[in-house]
């Protein structure tokens, strides 16, 4: 069950963590917990899956209720996330 940084990584850049199945989330989640290599990377290409998730979920609801006060991704916003895991890569 445990897998490679490569496997971590192709697992991440081609595929919706949160569409795989639970096992296969848990075994990403343990590696991303103990490995010292690419787990500090790994947890923020997670992250940032988790938020722009979030971000299409309010995004959606937005459009649905049509609430003024709703926020949704601006391009601001898309920039300061693609920044997080530029920085993230080089350091
Ligand atoms: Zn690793």
């Amino acid at each position: 069950m445990f897998l490679t940084c490569k496997q971590v990584s192709n697992h991440l850049s081609k595929e919706d963590y949160a569409k795989l199945s639970p096992f296969r989330k848990f075994t990403l989640k343990f590696h991303v917990l103990i490995c010292p290599i690419c787990g500090k990377y790994n947890k923020q290409v997670m992250k940032f899956q988790d938020l722009a998730r979030n971000f299409r979920k309010k995004q959606e609801d937005y459009l649905e209720d049509d609430r003024p006060e709703s926020p949704h991704l601006n391009e601001e916003s898309k920039k300061r996330m693609a920044e997080l895991i530029d920085q993230d890569k080089s350091s």
